[in-house]
């Protein structure tokens, strides 16, 4: 890594070398070699047009689905924040920046009867979101999504239907190097009281059977096999990716700081100390557990990203 790339300037801030951990669940990883936080979509897309395209660029939401590796990721990492994260709400339309918090959006959306509720157990942000086609008690972003805008890594303003998104299990096509600034969701509508009554129940469930206190990034593997466009036959399929650790018997397994966690096997977490090499490696041991025991790999649902230590 060098901290003399040509960079364009930029009215927003751009720090060299600027640690990732702590802008992560996990907490681990390495540094950004640039972190760039635009102050605006003029800034992000007037900084991605002069950039050399040789750079490479790697959008990060809040990081609630990332293990960031311990050499940190080279070029420019963008992390969205004060202006994108405005919420307005339509007729049965909500849009929201890609730095809004899932659950404040739900919320928002909530309070104006309008049925977002899926989103509100989810701890990422609408880019992350929309990337990841996130979904929860199953409904997906998928099923909710109108369109999103994105500045493409020329710096072009794009919008992006639901066709050139190819929505998948936990995954769209988005170019390389692409930022999703906003999106657009179709919310039915609902009772204000009753929506609010829907989150308070669904954050009950989940506080009961994820260890959400814990710095975690989710479940941690697929569940095997079942994708579909939308995803939801993946999560309406038998064969659990928990229910595998736990017959590999890998629930509660450790290396390092990284533990499977008792409370869910499907959930990988930095139990203390650990480092993005302990994480992914106790990740790679319950892959091959797995396979011993049930012939099946399973398939990593967190995204790893960066470089390892020493590289
Ligand atoms: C306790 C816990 C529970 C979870 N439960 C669920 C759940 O029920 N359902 C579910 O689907 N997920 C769940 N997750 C996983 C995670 O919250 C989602 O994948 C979420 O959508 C990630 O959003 P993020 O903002 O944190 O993105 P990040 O983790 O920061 O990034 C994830 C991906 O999105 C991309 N990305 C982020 N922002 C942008 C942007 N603006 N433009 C382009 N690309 C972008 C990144 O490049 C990366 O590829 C859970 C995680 C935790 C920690």
């Amino acid at each position: 890594m060098t901290d003399t790339l040509p960079l364009p300037a930029v009215r927003g801030t751009l720090t060299p070398f600027r640690p990732l951990a702590d802008l992560t669940w996990l907490r681990v990883g390495g540094p950004a070699e640039w972190l760039f936080q635009p102050a605006d979509v003029e800034d992000l897309s007037d900084f991605l047009a002069a950039l050399p395209p040789a750079i490479a660029v790697f959008p990060i939401g809040v990081g609630s689905n990332l293990i960031v590796r311990d050499g940190g990721i080279p070029g420019v990492v963008i992390r969205l924040g004060r202006g994108f994260n405005g919420i307005e709400t339509g007729d049965r339309t909500v849009r929201a920046g890609a730095a809004a918090l899932d659950a404040h959006v739900a919320r928002k959306a909530a309070a104006e009867g309008l049925d977002l509720t899926f989103l509100r157990t989810i701890p990422g942000s609408i880019g992350g979101a929309v990337r990841m086609n996130a979904g929860c008690y199953g409904t997906y972003v998928a099923d909710r999504f109108v369109s999103a805008e994105a500045i493409l890594r020329n710096g072009d303003r794009v919008v992006l239907g639901r066709e050139a998104l190819a929505f998948g299990y936990r995954e769209t096509f988005l170019p390389e190097g692409a930022v999703i600034v906003s999106a657009t969701f179709r919310a039915p509508s609902g009772d204000p009281a009753a929506l609010e009554a829907l989150m308070a129940e669904q954050v009950a469930r989940r506080d009961a059977s994820q260890p959400v206190k814990e710095r975690t990034a989710g479940s941690t593997f697929r569940n095997p096999s079942g994708a579909s466009s939308t995803g939801r036959a993946d999560d309406s399929h038998d064969m659990k990716a928990w229910k595998l650790i736990d017959d590999a018997g890998m629930r509660g397994a450790r290396r390092g700081g990284a533990e499977m966690s008792p409370k869910h096997a499907n959930f990988l977490i930095n139990a203390g100390g650990a480092t993005a090499a302990d994480l992914e490696g106790l990740g790679e041991e319950v892959r091959n557990k797995v396979f011993q025991s049930s012939g099946l790999w399973l398939e990593w649902e967190i995204m790893r990203v960066g470089t390892p230590a020493g590289n």
